[in-house]
Formats: C-alpha cells, structure tokens, sequence
C-alpha cells in the first residue's frame, strides 16, 4: 500500500461490533476514494506495537475504542487540549511528527444535538446529565464549551459525579439520583449517558412527569434508536435526538484528516450504519 492507497481503521477488543467500518466505507464509496478502512482486535498487551508498527505499513491514522481510549493517550506524541480535558481519545492521525490524539465524541454530541434540536440554545437553562462514565465527560465538556450555565450529573455511584464536578468547577454539579425528579424542574435539556435502555440492558428508571415538555431529550444509546427514554419523553411533548448521530458526526474530523475530504452525515449513511 502507498501513500495512494491510504489505510486507517478502528482498534478496540472485542471489535465485532463496532459500526466505524460500514460508516467509514460507506464515504470512501460514496467519494470514490482509493482507500480501506479495517476493524483490527488488537489487545491490550499488544496496544504500543500495534501503535509502531501502523505508520509504518501505511495506516494514516485511527479510531480508537473500548478498551483503549484512555492508555493511547500516553502513547501519542501530542495531544489535543480536548481529549487531554476529556481523559481519553478516539482519534488518532500518524505523520511525520509521530501520533497525534483528539477527541471527537464532544464535537460528535454537539452536532448531533443541533442538527436534532436545531431549537435547543446553551442559554435555555440547566443540563441534566445521566451517567458519570467515560462517555459523559465527553458529554459535560461538550455542554461546558457550549457555554450551559449549570450540567447536573446524576449517577448510581455519587462518589463518580462529584469527582467529575470537583474536576470540571462549579459549572458542574452533581446530584443525588435519588433526586433526579426534583433536578428535572427547570432543565432544558436531559442526556442520557449511561448504557441503561440498550437492548439486553434494562430501561433507565426514571420519570419525566416533572420535566418541562420544552426540554430536549437525547440518549446515548443508539440500539435500539428509540430507547424507553426517547419514547416516554415524546408521549411527554419534548423534542428527542437518537444518539445514532453522535456516532456519525464523531467520524467526521477522522476522515476528513486521514482521506482530505469532508464527508456528510445524511439518511444514506445513517441507513448504510443501521444495515451495517
Ligand atoms: P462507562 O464508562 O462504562 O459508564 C457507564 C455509565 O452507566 C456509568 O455512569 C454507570 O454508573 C452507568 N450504569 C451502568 N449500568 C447501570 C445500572 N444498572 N444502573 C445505573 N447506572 C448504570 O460507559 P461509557 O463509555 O460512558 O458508555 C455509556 C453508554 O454510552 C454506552 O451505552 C455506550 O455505547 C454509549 N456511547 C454512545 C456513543 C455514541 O456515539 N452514541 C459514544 C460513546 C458512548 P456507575 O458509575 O454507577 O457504574
């Protein structure tokens, strides 16, 4: 392969199910670009090689996933400020100057909530964000940048939300869960950011009689696209964004650095994603 030829692709284990490569082939088809992307399990004893050995053999770059997000970030050569304030990258492009790391699940989320809710404005009122994890501190950054005057972060482990709050300044500031009704009042905008409502995981148990039906309600999680949260809070008035888009807004900076095109998030590729 050469420089002609590029190859990126998305490391992680297990990496079956992972939808970067039916996403990203669809663009290279789509712009007809001479170039492969490849799903490779690479585990985590094996992480710093894979890393070497890529450049090398004409890899310009890749995704990274679970387990992997936050170990790259020791291994990169420079770093982006984001994915430093994240605690993790997804993004990874190789030059001259060696590994460069980003994070683009923030710009991911972002897109996705403007494109869903092109009503939705920072200045709306507070954000209450379920879940405390790795996915959620993309999530509070992304709000926080947005310019949200208050993210409440609601998590079953309280220990997990105050040390992001503590971590994020007063911005952020974490709930009991047993209190997420009464934190719901004047929220404009309700993420969910745990795993709760994919298919297999029960439903997250929670309650929407005290939101305002102005609020935006977004998920996450993508499988199914209409969790039991997006559903109760359309049967509830409130604008809903799936959390499929934030998977494909994600790719974009990835393949426009590794391909030299800015590719489009539409119906064909969502469809070309849920077909797999
Ligand atoms: P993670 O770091 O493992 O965090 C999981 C979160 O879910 C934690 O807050 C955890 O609470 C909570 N949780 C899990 N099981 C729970 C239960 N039974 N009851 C209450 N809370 C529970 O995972 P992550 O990387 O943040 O990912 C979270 C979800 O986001 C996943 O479904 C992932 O697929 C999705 N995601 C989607 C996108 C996208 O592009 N749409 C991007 C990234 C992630 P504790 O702290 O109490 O354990």
């Amino acid at each position: 392969m050469t420089k002609n030829t590029p190859l990126a692709g998305v490391i992680g284990m297990p990496i079956g199910h992972s939808r970067s490569p039916a996403l990203h082939c669809h663009w290279l088809r789509r712009y007809g670009i001479k170039g492969h992307y490849i799903p490779m399990p690479v585990p985590e004893a094996d992480l710093a090689d894979t890393l070497k050995v890529l450049p090398r053999i004409g890899f310009v770059g890749v995704n990274v996933t679970i387990p992997h997000k936050e170990a790259v970030l020791a291994l990169a050569h420079s770093t982006t400020d984001l994915a430093r304030r994240i605690g993790a990258a997804n993004t990874l492009t190789f030059s001259e100057s060696g590994i460069h790391a980003d994070n683009t699940d923030a710009f991911g989320f972002i897109e996705n909530l403007k494109v869903g809710a092109p009503n939705w404005t920072a200045s709306q009122g507070p954000a209450l964000m379920i879940g405390a994890g790795g996915a959620a501190r993309a999530v509070l950054v992304a709000l926080l940048d947005e310019g949200v005057g208050e993210v409440r972060i609601a998590n079953r482990t309280i220990d997990r939300s105050k040390r992001i709050a503590a971590e994020f300044g007063p911005r952020a500031v974490p709930v009991n869960f047993d209190n997420v009704r009464h934190a719901m009042e004047d929220a404009a905008l309700l993420v969910n950011t745990t795993s709760l409502g994919m298919t297999g995981e029960p439903p997250l148990n929670v309650t929407l009689e005290k939101l305002p039906n102005s609020a935006t309600v977004t998920d996450l999680v993508y499988t199914p696209l209409e969790t039991p949260l997006l559903a109760a809070a359309k049967e509830h008035g409130c604008v809903t964004v799936d959390g499929l888009g934030m998977l494909l807004h994600q790719a974009v900076p990835g393949f426009e650095r590794w391909f030299g095109r800015t590719p489009e998030v539409d119906d064909a590729l969502r469809n070309a994603v849920l077909k797999g």
